[in-house]
């Protein structure tokens, strides 16, 4: 009998709130990875539904580790809403970590450091523990008796006004003994059969939440005041994690995996927004695939051919022609106006709004002029207006009402183009970033 104890310190994304996917449950397939019409919140975007599933079965049989995974395709299109499909599938068991191409570059750390540690999120160990099967409140007696001295079946009095425990064996008689010993006794009888089984206790933690926490030891050997370990997980206050902590975690790993203790499960890791990493960060990447403990990366991005960041050159998605070489792609296509309505329609509830088919209708043209992500915006924003009216029911003139107050890019570009000569704007440098 295995018990799941999970790690305590899971991703912070994992955190459910509503957010712009929180209404993506799942990837929407049935057990023939087959896209359904509208489930798990997912509508639409079928043959990358698929392709997305078939990388999802491959995981869960372990078949496949250090693969990479390209979502391509227009704003807006679902790429992040796959992913998150992805990981919600894959059950907290299997790690998956998520950031942005952008959240590479900071001056607390280096971007190989950036990377490695996410990486290293994305890598989970199953530690398997044997335990003794004792339950509830008999354990305390145990360990106060020893356990060797009891065995399942046995019964132990305990004196509610001293505390003293006596074992009484199977030879028990509650009215001989209860009256030997009075009203203040409770008898317990220690488990039939249980005690003296193994229970396998299965902890899963990630690479990185064993790291942290060892480097927080070696700092405070150091007489270094970091952030608390456990704490450091929650913050992200963790700084850079010196290279021999992490050999040394890695031998340790790789002998309880000798031993048979421990197993490596390796997880999901999402960039979105690549080509905002340079050129530097994808030789990184080509390197660190090679790991065999690598997990699986999913990689996504709206960009066309663009220039390579740290380079002067152009590639398809800004990602350099070795790395590009290595990843299956699955590219997402733009929404017909009856996907954009379910998914605008599904939005509402998970927004709690309710609509009427008229304003549905409008928000969903609004939706195809602009885009999906601007007519989802709309949702709560009209939902106030039809508030402040008293409405209960969102209706069409509270669309337009917010139509008018917030813009779209477009109509922005637009505004921005007529009263240019007003604005205060930059000179060009010509640093040749002309693709962005
Ligand atoms: P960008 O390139 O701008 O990052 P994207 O392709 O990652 O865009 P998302 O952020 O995934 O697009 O989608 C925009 C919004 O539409 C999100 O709220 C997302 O959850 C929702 N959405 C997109 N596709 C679907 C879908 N197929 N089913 C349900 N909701 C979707």
């Amino acid at each position: 009998m295995a018990e799941l104890k999970l790690s305590e310190s899971r991703d912070l994304t994992r955190i459910e709130r509503i957010g712009a996917h929180s209404h993506i449950r799942g990837l929407g397939l049935d057990n023939t990875l087959e896209p359904r019409d509208i489930s798990e919140g997912m509508v639409g975007q079928v043959s990358a539904r698929k392709a997305a599933g078939v990388i999802l079965q491959m995981i869960r049989d372990g078949k496949i580790a250090g693969r990479a995974i390209l979502i391509a395709g227009q704003p807006g299109t679902g790429k992040t809403a796959i992913a998150m499909g992805m990981a919600k599938s894959l059950g907290l068991e299997t790690p998956f970590a998520m950031i942005t191409g952008s959240e590479i570059f900071s001056l607390e750390m280096s971007k190989t450091e950036a990377l490695t540690q996410s990486f290293r999120k994305a890598i989970g160990v199953r530690i398997k523990e044997e335990t003794e099967v004792i339950e509830g409140e008999v354990v305390e007696m145990i360990e106060a008796l020893g356990k060797e001295k009891v065995q399942s079946g046995d019964v132990i009095a305990i004196d509610k006004v001293s505390g003293k425990i006596t074992k009484l064996g199977r030879s028990f008689s509650r009215s001989r003994d209860y009256d030997a010993m009075g009203p203040q006794t409770k008898f317990v009888q220690c488990p039939d059969g249980e005690l003296q089984k193994r229970k396998e206790v299965v902890h899963c933690v990630t690479l990185h939440e064993i790291d942290v926490i060892n480097s927080r030891v070696e700092r405070n050997k150091m007489g270094n005041a970091g952030t608390q370990g456990f704490l450091a997980l929650f913050t992200g206050d963790t700084g850079e994690i010196r290279a021999e902590v992490r050999d040394q975690i890695d031998t340790k790993v790789a002998e309880w995996r000798e031993e048979g203790k421990a197993e490596i499960v390796p997880g999901v890791l999402f960039i979105d927004e690549v080509h905002m990493l340079d050129v530097e960060c994808f030789s990184f990447l080509n390197r660190a695939l090679e790991n065999e403990m690598a997990p699986i990366l999913v990689v996504a991005t709206n960009r066309g051919i663009t220039r390579i960041r740290g380079t002067n050159y152009k590639a398809a998605h800004g990602i350099p022609m070795d790395l590009l070489d290595r990843l299956l792609i699955i590219s997402t296509k733009p929404y017909t106006r009856d996907e954009m309505r379910k998914i605008l329609d599904i939005r509402c509830q998970e927004e709690d709004v309710e609509m009427t088919e008229d304003a549905k209708q409008l928000l969903t043209r609004v939706g195809e002029g602009t885009s999906l992500r601007y007519a989802i915006h709309l949702i709560s924003a009209a939902a106030l207006a039809c508030q402040k009216r008293k409405g209960k029911i969102v209706e069409i003139q509270d669309i337009d009402r917010v139509y008018r107050l917030f813009l779209d890019v477009q109509r922005s570009t637009q505004y921005l183009m007529e009263y240019q000569s007003q604005y205060m704007n930059e000179v060009s440098l010509g640093d040749g970033d002309d693709d962005d």
